[in-house]
This record gives structure tokens, C-alpha cells and sequence, in this order.
């Protein structure tokens, strides 16, 4: 078997404290999470609804669900009732059923607004001005049972360090325009979701608050 505590504790030791860590685990057999959970981690992140409902249901309660992945509006009904936070929302109309859906559940979510930064073409996220847009339109501040707790972000998969390092201190200034903006006396406001398993070293070096990384925990994934 892959040595996923090995992995995690090593994973843990390099983080600089004040930093947590979300073990993404899509793919991945229950087994290795239950490893990881041995070893006292709770938080972890999964990108489909079906696979997260069956780990949910088949793992121990006290773990700290997070959604990672792009969310059809029509499955938000599915992980509203037991997920933590959803790291992936890039459209108010994704905000709006959230809204709906935890009020049905009577729960609050955490959402993060996810940035989309990177070079790569990708059709998620929101850009820079669309996140202005968003914001500035106010419709959000009528949602009681979602709270936005801060932005997540990719870097482009490239080499090239400085680039990456580049977009992640992009998505810092942007998350203090907004935090000034928007969420100056909102102390939940707070988390800067950035650093996968290439990339994380830089990620806490340029405002990260809290790292997704799976491959290096759990190895690679099968497809
Ligand atoms: C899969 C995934 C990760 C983890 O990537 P690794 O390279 O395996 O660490 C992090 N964030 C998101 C959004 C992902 O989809």
C-alpha cells in the first residue's frame, strides 16, 4: 500500500504553522483516507458529488468535507445537507441554489469564490472583473445561509516559478481589494485557498492560508 501517513506527516512537517491542509482524496480508496484520519487529519477535498456521498456515508462523521470541484447547480441539493465548504463557486446563480438549499437544510455553508488566474482555458472561475462584478452587484448580501470565507485559485501548470508565483500574488491583491472593499469588518472572511502538490512551497511563500494537495499524499491517481 502507498505510504499515505508517511506522506501526510512529511506534508504536515513542511507547512508553515497557521496553514491547513486539505487532503484531496477524489479518486483515491477510503482505506488511504481512513489512513490519513489515523493520523488526526479531519479535512478532506473530493471533485465529484457521487464519490464524495459514498465516502460521506461510508466514513467516520467528523470529518470536514470540502468540494473542490465544478458543481452543476443541480447537484447542490446532493452535498448541501453534510458538506463543510465549497471551494468552487464562480456564479451568483451557483450562490443563489446554495442559499436555497442550506436553508432547506437549515445550515450555513462556507463558500470560497473561485479565481480564475492561471493561462490555462478553462471555463471556471471567475476573472479578476468578474469577480469585481459580482461583488459590487450586492445580490450576495442577501444570502444568510452561505458565507463567503475567501478566494481559491489554480496557478497555470507550468515550470516556470516566477509566473506561478506571479498569479498567486495576484490573487493576494485581490483578495485585500475585496477584503477592504467588500469584507473589511467580516472576520470570516479570511482563507486564501492556493498550492497543489507542485506548487504549494511557493503558494505559502505568496498568501496561502490553506493547501488542497493530494498526489503527494496519496500518490498518483487512476483514472
Ligand atoms: C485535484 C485537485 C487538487 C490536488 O491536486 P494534486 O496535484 O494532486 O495535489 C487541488 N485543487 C483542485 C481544485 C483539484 O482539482
Amino acid at each position: 500500500m502507498f505510504p499515505v501517513k508517511e506522506n501526510l506527516l512529511k506534508v504536515l512537517g513542511e507547512l508553515p504553522e497557521g496553514i491547513r491542509l486539505v487532503a484531496i482524496s477524489k479518486y483515491h480508496p477510503a482505506d488511504y483516507i481512513m489512513s490519513a484520519y489515523e493520523e488526526g487529519q479531519r479535512v478532506f477535498g473530493e471533485s465529484h458529488e457521487q464519490e464524495l456521498r459514498q465516502k460521506h456515508d461510508e466514513l467516520p462523521k467528523d470529518i470536514e468535507w470540502h468540494f473542490i470541484g465544478h458543481l452543476q447547480t443541480n447537484k447542490v441539493k446532493y452535498i448541501v445537507p453534510y458538506i463543510t465548504m465549497i471551494q468552487s463557486v464562480d456564479s451568483l446563480k451557483l450562490l443563489r441554489e446554495i442559499e436555497k438549499q442550506a436553508a432547506k437544510s437549515g445550515r450555513v455553508v462556507k463558500v470560497l469564490l473561485e479565481l480564475h488566474i492561471a493561462k490555462e482555458t478553462t471555463k471556471y472561475g471567475l476573472t479578476p472583473d468578474a469577480l469585481r462584478q459580482l461583488l459590487s452587484d450586492g445580490d450576495w448580501r442577501q444570502l444568510s445561509h452561505v458565507r463567503i470565507c475567501g478566494l481559491m485559485m489554480m496557478a497555470s501548470n507550468v515550470d516556470d516559478e516566477q509566473q506561478i508565483a506571479a498569479e498567486f500574488e495576484t490573487g493576494r491583491r485581490l483578495f485585500e481589494e475585496v477584503k477592504q472593499q467588500y469584507f473589511a469588518d467580516d472576520e470570516a472572511f479570511c482563507e486564501r485557498s492556493w498550492g497543489m502538490s507542485a506548487d504549494y512551497p511557493i503558494a505559502v511563500k505568496h498568501g496561502s492560508t490553506m493547501v488542497r494537495i493530494g498526489t503527494d499524499i496519496f500518490g498518483p491517481r487512476v483514472y
